[in-house]
C-alpha cells in the first residue's frame, strides 16, 4: 500500500478532485462530490441509478429552481420547528424549506404519494394521502396519535424522536424526511410533544389537500372510474348477448368500442 494517496478522479459536476469518502459512484461510473449531492438535492440513494448526462441536467436546474424560489410568494405557510413548509396554491407547487436552505426543491403537487409517521423507529401510521386512514387519523384526539390509530396499546408511553416521511413521485427526491427530536423523552401528553404532533398533522392535512388538487391524481381517479364504468357496461351487453337480445357480432363491436379497440 502506499503511503500516498493517488488521486481518485473528479467530480462530474464542480469538476473538483474528489475526496476519500466524500463523493459517490453514478450508474455510469463517474464521479460527484458529497458537497455537490447536497448542493443539487438529490437523495444519496438514488445517486447510483443517474448518469453523468441526468446529473448534469438536474444541475442546470438548480438554478432557475433558485430564482423561482426568490420569485414566488407562497399562499400557505405552516412551520414545525425552525422549518417550513411553503405552498404556492396557483402554480400547483411547493417546497419545504428547512433552515439555511436558499435553493429547496420546488415540488409538484404531482410529485406527493404517500406517507409515514414514525416514533423512535417505529411506524405509526403510513398510507397514500387519498386513503381513509389518513382521514381518521387527522380526525383523531389532540396527543392521542399512537392508540387512535392502531387501535392497540402501546407498551412505551415516551417518545425522543418523530418523523414524518412523505414519499415523492421525483427523480431526484423520493423521499422528504422531517424529523423532530425532543430534548428529552417526552410522554405523549406533555406540552411538547403534543405541539409537534399538532404541526405534524397540520403538515399532513395540507399535503392531502394538494394531493387531493394535483392533475396526475385526479387524471388516475377518473381513468380508473372511466374502467369501471366500461366493464360494467360490457357485463350489461354480455347479460343481453346471453339472453338473447343482442347477436355476438353487435356484443363484439360494443365491448370493442368500450375498450376503445378500433377494428
Ligand atoms: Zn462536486
Amino acid at each position: 500500500m502506499s503511503l500516498f494517496s493517488r488521486p481518485i478522479g473528479s467530480c462530474i459536476n464542480c469538476r473538483r478532485e474528489v475526496k476519500k469518502n466524500a463523493f459517490m459512484v453514478l450508474k455510469d461510473g463517474n464521479y460527484v462530490c458529497n458537497s455537490c449531492v447536497a448542493a443539487l438535492d438529490i437523495d444519496k440513494e438514488i445517486i447510483g441509478f443517474l448518469t453523468a448526462s441526468e446529473l448534469l441536467a438536474r444541475s442546470k436546474t438548480r438554478e432557475l429552481n433558485k430564482r423561482a424560489f426568490l420569485k414566488l410568494c407562497p399562499t400557505t405557510t405552516q412551520t414545525i420547528d425552525n422549518a417550513k413548509l411553503l405552498v404556492y396554491d396557483n402554480e400547483k407547487a411547493w417546497a419545504f424549506v428547512f433552515p439555511g436552505d436558499d435553493n429547496p426543491t420546488i415540488f409538484r403537487y404531482d410529485d406527493i404519494q404517500s406517507f409515514d409517521i414514525t416514533e423512535d423507529g417505529n411506524s405509526i401510521t403510513s398510507g397514500s394521502f387519498g386513503s381513509a386512514a389518513l382521514g381518521s387519523f387527522l380526525a383523531g384526539n389532540v396527543g392521542a396519535i399512537v392508540g387512535a390509530v392502531i387501535g392497540k396499546k402501546t407498551t412505551k408511553n415516551t417518545v425522543s424522536w418523530i418523523r414524518l416521511t412523505v414519499n415523492l413521485n421525483n427523480k431526484f427526491r423520493r423521499q422528504l424526511k422531517i424529523r423532530y427530536d425532543f430534548n428529552n423523552e417526552t410522554t405523549k401528553d406533555e406540552a411538547q410533544y403534543i405541539k409537534i404532533s399538532n404541526s405534524i398533522r397540520t403538515i399532513l392535512n395540507t399535503f392531502k389537500i394538494m394531493y387531493e388538487k394535483s392533475n396526475a391524481n385526479q387524471k388516475t381517479y377518473l381513468q380508473d372510474n372511466i374502467e369501471v364504468n366500461n366493464a360494467e357496461a360490457i357485463r350489461k351487453y354480455k347479460q343481453l348477448l346471453d339472453d338473447g337480445i343482442i347477436s355476438q357480432i353487435e356484443f363484439e363491436e360494443k365491448k370493442n368500442a368500450l375498450l376503445g379497440i378500433s377494428l
